[in-house]
């Protein structure tokens, strides 16, 4: 009778479907044949990838995948994976966990197979043709254009900030939304082209055109006609989109390389602000490769605890106190060194992973106060920043509250950095979560107040405890009188509301003796400190001033 490894090890080696064998915290151990020709992996580089490194991440199923699988439930469902020259598949996985007889250590087994026969064309929501009607109609027409001498133009639609409607006006209205703009896209094309749903907020549209300017004309249409307010439920809804575009033969000849080109142009474009259309190029390429890259090694350096909180003090301009600090963070590469955050938290958030990295942060910072705190140092209230989509998520107050009482900080000494962006959708809703925060007694400001678009009747009205300057009104304000009333007329604003307010960016005596004349509270700035490690900071608040002369 055959041995049992021997049994499995020729199982793997037969089987045509995917089969990978991952640990309990999803890193992979084992892979079978099938694996390796699709990913084209030597064994020893697969064994180093997680589990969600082959998917592609962007669905709430491949989220409920992953969340199921952290708390080592079976899961099986469709996902999208992609192989390491980013070719995507849609597949199916089942996944299933055992426990080792022995150790009782869990091991994850996940099987993937195509499920080519029973693919539905059209999408059950827009009755669009779907993604697998649609990357057909971009096969046949890559086909059938040159025999007339035509190219091929495709468009990836992207609908700017659409989670602003799913989460502020609830996924009905969102689901209307979609409805409404698959029959203005289906309008405003030729019966000869197709326009498709290519998943959530995205739309695909590829053509025959004779010249480049046809894409151009026909994405200038699309803009327009989803510029006209849509009228959902009696609500007037606004709606704007970023347009890639890829030419074929001229970027490629290749389907999928096409639709990669198209969809890294939509999301450099929608970096920009979106509401516009934009060509794909060979740099953006480069640029898609890149983000991808970083994305991976993001998941890594999760894992490996390659993130360190630094702390940027907060000086009271009355009497110089270190009354507090920001908590900023910082990625620790191995490779690389110090990244700062504005380098990889935008990437982060694209892909997901921002919840993560804000909790950690979060951890950290009050566990460091609480200890500075029991220590005997001045109480100080640390800041943390929450970007709009850590502020949408509904576990943030539970994570907040979990946070304080594993670490036992007073929640005074805690405050959240809103941007002035994230407090959008349902502002009923919005008010509602700061209020549960300021019933914590967490305090809670407006970061880079001024940059946004926040409307002053709603400011008096948010339960906020502080609002914090701009740097951008900061540097200039000792050469600019108009820059300087800027800063005057936020400073008054505080007052008038009773809200704390914050200087950010004080990089000069200037700033801080202007600030100071103004009416200023507290100041952060390099004029004071820098961001520093914990235990730097540390020092400063045994210190207990920081010195403006
Ligand atoms: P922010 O919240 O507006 O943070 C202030 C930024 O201004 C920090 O940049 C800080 O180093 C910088 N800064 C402070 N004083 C001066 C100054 O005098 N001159 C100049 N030139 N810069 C000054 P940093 O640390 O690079 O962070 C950039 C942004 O990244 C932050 O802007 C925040 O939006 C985000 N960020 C940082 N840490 C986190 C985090 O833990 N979670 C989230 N969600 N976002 C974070
Ligand atoms: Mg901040
Ligand atoms: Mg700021």
């Amino acid at each position: 009778m055959l041995k049992t490894n021997h049994i499995i090890d020729t199982i793997l080696f037969a089987s045509r479907d995917i089969i990978v064998i991952s640990d309990a915290e999803q890193q992979i151990l084992q892979v079978n044949t099938a694996f390796e020709n699709y990913f084209s992996n030597p064994p020893d580089d697969s064994l180093r990838m997680m589990l969600a490194d082959l998917l592609v991440n962007d669905s709430d199923n491949e989220k409920n995948f992953q969340n199921t699988l952290a708390s080592y439930q079976d899961w099986e469902g469709e996902v999208m994976v992609k192989n390491n020259e980013n070719k995507i598949s849609k597949m199916f996985a089942c996944c299933r966990w055992t426990d080792d007889e022995v150790s009782g250590e869990k091991s994850c087994i996940t099987i993937f197979w195509k499920q080519q026969y029973d693919v539905q064309q059209y999408d059950k929501l827009t009755a669009l043709p779907n993604y697998f009607l649609f990357l057909d109609r971009i096969e046949q027409a890559l086909i059938a254009a040159p025999r007339t001498n035509k190219s091929v133009a495709l468009l990836m639609i992207g609908l700017d900030h659409f989670a602003r409607i799913n989460d502020g006006l609830g996924h009905d209205i969102g689901d209307k939304v979609l409805i409404a703009i698959a029959g203005r896209l289906s309008d405003a094309i030729r019966r000869s082209d197709t326009v498709a749903r290519f998943e959530g907020d995205k739309f695909g549209l590829v053509m025959q055109i004779t010249t480049v300017e046809d894409s151009v004309l026909v994405a200038e249409k699309i803009l327009k006609v989803l510029n006209n307010a849509f009228i959902i439920d009696d609500q007037s809804i606004s709606i704007t989109a970023s347009i890639g575009i890829s030419i074929s033969p001229d970027d490629t000849l290749d389907r999928d390389e096409l639709v990669k080109n198209t969809e890294s142009a939509m999301r450099h474009l929608k970096k920009l602000g979106g509401n516009h259309y934009q060509f794909f190029s060979r740099e953006m390429n480069q640029k898609a490769k890149t983000r991808i890259d970083m994305e991976n090694k993001l998941r890594h350096a999760l894992k490996n605890k390659e993130f360190v909180v630094y702390y940027q003090p907060k000086v009271n301009l009355e009497n110089n106190a270190v009354v507090g600090a920001e908590a900023l963070v910082r990625w620790l590469d191995p490779e690389k060194g110090l990244i700062p955050p504005g380098d990889f938290i935008p990437v982060a958030e694209e892909a997901g992973l921002i919840g993560d990295i804000g909790e950690f942060v979060l951890l950290t910072a009050c566990q460091e106060n609480s200890l500075w705190y029991k220590n005997g140092l001045n109480p100080a209230r640390i800041s943390v920043n929450v970007t709009a989509s850590q502020f949408s998520d509904k576990n943030l107050v539970k994570k907040v509250q979990s946070a304080l009482t594993q670490t036992q900080l007073p929640p005074h000494l805690l405050e959240l950095e809103i941007t002035e962006s994230s407090l959008i959708g349902d502002m009923e809703k919005v008010i509602e979560k700061l209020q549960i925060f300021r019933d914590m007694g967490i305090h809670i400001s407006i970061d880079d107040f001024g940059t946004g678009y926040s409307s002053l009747s709603y400011l008096s009205r948010f339960p906020i405890t502080t609002l914090k300057i701009d740097r951008a009104f900061i540097n200039g304000m000792e050469t600019d009188a108009k820059t300087a009333e800027i800063t005057s007329a936020i400073i008054g604003l505080s007052r008038g509301l009773s809200l704390e307010v914050v200087a950010e960016g004080a990089e000069s005596i200037e700033h801080v003796n202007l600030l100071r004349k103004q009416g200023c509270d507290l100041v952060q700035g390099f004029f004071f400190s820098r961001p520093v490690p914990a235990n730097e900071f540390e020092v400063i608040l045994g210190q207990g001033y920081l010195y403006d002369s």
